[in-house]
């Protein structure tokens, strides 16, 4: 065996040296970053719905993606439960009045019970958030909302999907305008959505497929109480964790044009 000279003797004691300070290269190695990934978000007002929900609530869940739903009191007070269901299946629920009126018209007290009356009902699921309807909004609106403490989120694109029934306009239209935290609006309520749960169904590959990562709207969303074990027996997605509120982006259209 051939004796090691001291100029080995002493590299392999710098190796020794520098692993002990820092450790072995693979576990001081830090995962290389990951490309920032884009998010959208997808919003649907005017719900609940028995005719549309069903189906479009099928196509997130197969594809995973979690959505924001805007619900309205009035509608919600017939069907109770359904604002939990849409929380523990890993959706954000927001507040969307009780009666859908232009809350610019109202009295501070009127525009107070449209959404505390809404909130009540909402269940355990119930994010501190409100998109007034039609986006019609001013400073009355947001102070009456804020002490409540809901914040008002607006959207950044509306492909009017209440005008146009068409999945491929509705598709080419959000994918063409579709942008970094962009709020997209649609309607899972207010008349049949067929074309709207079709676009949702051809956009989520889509939308992956150039990068886009789907999320609910920050301050609409409530975190799962109880375990992971919990929530995997009832067979459901865990809700993202809470991260701090994003900026809400102004409308693009005027307020006004959606119903
Ligand atoms: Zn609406």
């Amino acid at each position: 065996m051939r004796k090691w000279g001291p100029a080995v003797l002493s590299a392999v004691l710098a190796v020794m040296l520098s692993l002990a300070v820092t450790g072995p290269a693979s576990a001081s190695k830090k995962p290389r970053p990951k490309a920032p990934s884009k998010i959208v978000y997808f919003t649907f007002d005017d719900g609940p719905n028995s005719m549309n929900d069903p189906r479009l609530l099928r196509i997130l869940a197969r594809e995973q993606v979690p959505a924001t739903f805007f619900v309205l009191g009035n509608l919600l007070a017939a069907d109770r439960q359904r604002a939990t269901e849409l929380w523990l299946a890993g959706h954000a629920i927001g507040n969307h009045t009780w009666a859908h009126p232009d809350l610019t018209f109202l009295s501070p007290a009127a525009i107070h019970h449209e959404f505390a009356a809404t909130q009540r009902l909402m269940g355990p699921g119930a994010g501190a958030c409100m998109r007034p309807p039609y986006g019609a909004t001013n400073s009355t609106v947001v102070d009456v909302a804020r002490g409540l403490g809901l914040k008002q989120v607006l959207w950044t694109v509306d492909p009017q999907d209440y005008a146009h029934q068409n999945a491929a306009y509705l598709t080419s239209y959000i994918s063409s305008r579709v942008h970094d935290k962009a709020i997209v609006l649609m309607h899972d309520g207010g008349g049949p959505r067929g074309a709207t749960t079709s676009a949702v169904k051809q956009l989520i590959p889509i939308l992956r497929a150039r990068g886009y990562e789907f999320r609910t709207i920050p301050s609409c969303r409530v975190p799962l109480k109880g375990s992971a074990t919990d929530a995997a027996k009832r067979k459901v997605r865990k809700p993202e964790p809470v991260v701090p509120d994003e900026p809400v982006p102004t409308p693009s259209a005027p307020a006004g044009m959606a119903p």
